[in-house]
């Protein structure tokens, strides 16, 4: 456990030097190979596509260094000391990254929704019970979260959900159905957004709860993708009680509790966090080369295009953080840098199509071909995760270039 009383006025330079000494004790320097064509995994994926035993072995392993960097103070940096922060500043974290960023340690993929969406929003939202219960509990990954929003009628429009919660004395009993749930199948609570109260206009009658997902009355189905894993689900709730104190927020001011949630999926998204940001320049280049259209005018060009869009959405979430960071309100800013990275994957999909044409479709067995079908099936999803393309050029629409109002048929 992070020696807490030090924590607190710790220079950088001595985070650094304990940070080094945590490493080396507990992981491998990264050892940057230039491994060259044909070497090693071809895999680029936006979704990995695992069989449930490599899941299990691939979230066992992020576990353990989750309770080993959180037990040594590394787990939740500028988070607070009562729910076992440290309550440094951001830049403590951004270094921390970037000392990590040179050792081998295990994806932290498995928590992504739980630490990046659901935790800020309890943070933000819930009774102090649920935050002594959870944070800790989610920060050291004793527990996963996922997010129940979507619902087989209500995506885009998520003010439209019909799943019910119903107040019976200190508890409510919660029915419907949610879809597209990410890692439900291995989630022990679920950030859910209620209707409770039909009569009122449809963003207002809405209520946030934490519910755990091993209560009864909760099942969970898996559902398979055009990738072909099966990495989200649909969840069916029956009757199933949460108690009151498991509320976020005030009865019927869900809406503010779920952009809340939405904001911070966005700023993950956008910063590569749904492992997007993979775009390797050299594979690329490399392709290039195998298939001797390096010096096709029109390729170059679009590979410029690809690198420059992939260094603007970069940037753009980069300025879009920083606003975070200095204690503002994330804005649209999160809706222009999702949009600029998703572009950007349409961008580098039709050049591999380009470059690839049937190698993109059926297997040879060639190295380094085949395997970018991959990525090319996973940005669809990408597209339509955290708010799809056009509800994110309606955003920007309306609230940066000042147009009308998108017109609003359900009212
Ligand atoms: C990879 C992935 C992971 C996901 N994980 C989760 C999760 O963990 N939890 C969760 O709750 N949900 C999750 N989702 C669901 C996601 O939030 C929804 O798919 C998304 O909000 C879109 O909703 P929908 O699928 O119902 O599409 P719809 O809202 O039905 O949209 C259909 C089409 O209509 C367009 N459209 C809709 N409204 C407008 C408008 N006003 N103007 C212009 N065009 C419009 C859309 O752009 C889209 O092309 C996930 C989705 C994906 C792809």
């Amino acid at each position: 456990m992070a020696d807490t009383k030090v924590a607190d006025t710790v220079s950088e330079q001595e985070f650094r030097e304990a940070a080094l000494a945590f490493l080396r004790a507990h992981a491998k320097p990264k050892v940057r190979e230039e491994t060259s064509w044909g070497e090693g995994s071809d895999e680029v994926a936006i979704f990995r596509e695992e069989s449930p035993e490599e899941q299990a072995a691939e979230l066992e392993a992020a576990r353990s260094w989750r309770h080993a960097t959180f037990d040594a103070g590394y787990g939740w940096i500028t988070g607070p000391r009562r729910y076992g922060g440290r309550e440094l500043p951001s830049s403590f974290e951004r270094l921390y990254q970037a000392i990590e960023s040179d050792f081998e340690v295990p994806s932290q993929a498995p928590f992504g929704i739980g630490l990046g969406m659901v935790a800020p929003t309890i943070l933000a939202h819930a009774t102090e019970r649920a935050k002594d219960l959870y944070l800790r509990a989610l920060y050291r990954a004793d527990l996963i979260g996922c997010q129940l929003f979507s619902e087989p009628g209500a995506g885009s429009d998520l003010a439209g959900l019909q799943t019910r919660a119903v107040r019976d004395g200190e508890e409510w009993v919660v029915t419907g159905q949610k879809v597209w749930t990410s890692g439900a199948q291995h989630s022990d609570i679920g950030e859910i957004i209620c209707r409770t109260d039909p009569d009122l206009p449809k963003h207002k009658g809405l209520t946030g709860f934490i519910v755990d997902m091993h209560a009864p009355g909760v099942e969970v189905r898996p559902l398979r993708q055009m990738t072909g894993g099966a990495s989200f689900n649909e969840v069916f709730f029956t009757d199933v009680r949460v108690p009151d104190d498991h509320r976020l927020g005030d009865v019927n001011q869900g809406w503010t509790v779920a952009l809340t949630t939405l904001m911070n999926e966005r700023a993950a998204i956008g910063g590569g966090g749904a492992g997007v940001g993979m775009l390797n320049p050299r594979r690329l280049v490399d392709l290039l080369h195998q298939l001797d259209r390096q010096d096709d005018p029109l390729v170059r060009q679009q590979l410029a295009e690809v690198y420059i869009g992939n260094e603007v959405a970069r940037y753009t979430n980069l300025r879009a953080m920083e606003k975070v960071k200095a204690g503002q309100l994330p804005g649209p800013e999160m809706s222009i840098a999702k949009l600029s990275l998703t572009n950007n994957l349409r961008r580098l999909s039709d050049l591999l199509g380009l470059v690839l044409g049937p190698r993109l479709t059926a297997d040879s067995g060639e190295w380094g071909t085949y395997a970018w079908s991959q990525l090319v099936l996973g940005v669809p999803g990408i597209r339509v995760a955290g708010g799809t393309d056009e509800v994110m050029k309606n955003i920007i629409g309306e609230r940066v270039l000042g147009l009308p109002k998108e017109p609003q048929p359900a009212r």
